[in-house]
């Protein structure tokens, strides 16, 4: 049996916090707010592993309210939704991605993200796709206010 889910996510842009995007850590002069690490890519795509296997929402299992999550990376976000997919019987076919970010160029990293993606749902790189567009200066991503994440996988029963 086959089971798809979506994610989506969206961290404000600010001066003094790193911009993290699929764990890594990219060289620009704003970075993303929150709670966490702001990694939206990796929240979308728990977003769309979570709700794949008909488990919720990241706001559930990991709330902000919970200090355990403070800081951490949004990588161990990842597997422990991983976790979450595999006890439900899920095992991951493949996830489409696209991130929204007006700058910086993301194209020179897009392979280290899949890799550590890849790593931390213990599938291959090719099982991962990972697609960075602008808005063509149109709206918040446009204005640079903001990076916003999108992510499709789909699960199959193990
Ligand atoms: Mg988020």
């Amino acid at each position: 049996m086959y089971r798809i889910g979506n994610g989506y996510d969206v961290h404000r842009l600010v001066e003094g916090r790193k911009l993290i995007l699929g764990g890594v850590n990219i060289p620009h002069i704003l970075g993303l707010d929150g709670h966490s690490d702001a990694d939206v890519l990796c929240h979308a795509l728990c977003d769309s592993l979570l709700g794949a296997s008909g488990a919720g929402d990241l706001g559930k299992h990991f709330p902000d309210t919970d200090d355990q999550w403070k800081g951490v990376s949004s990588l161990v976000l990842l597997e422990e939704t991983e976790k979450i997919v595999a006890a439900r019987g899920y095992q991951i076919t493949n996830i489409d991605t696209t991130i929204v970010a007006q700058q910086p160029k993301l194209a020179p990293h897009i392979q280290a993200m899949t890799s550590n993606i890849a790593e931390c749902l213990k599938i291959h790189s090719d099982q991962v796709n990972i697609k960075a567009t602008t808005t063509e200066n149109l709206g918040f991503t446009g204005r640079e206010e903001g990076i916003s994440a999108y992510a499709v996988v789909l699960l199959q029963t193990k």
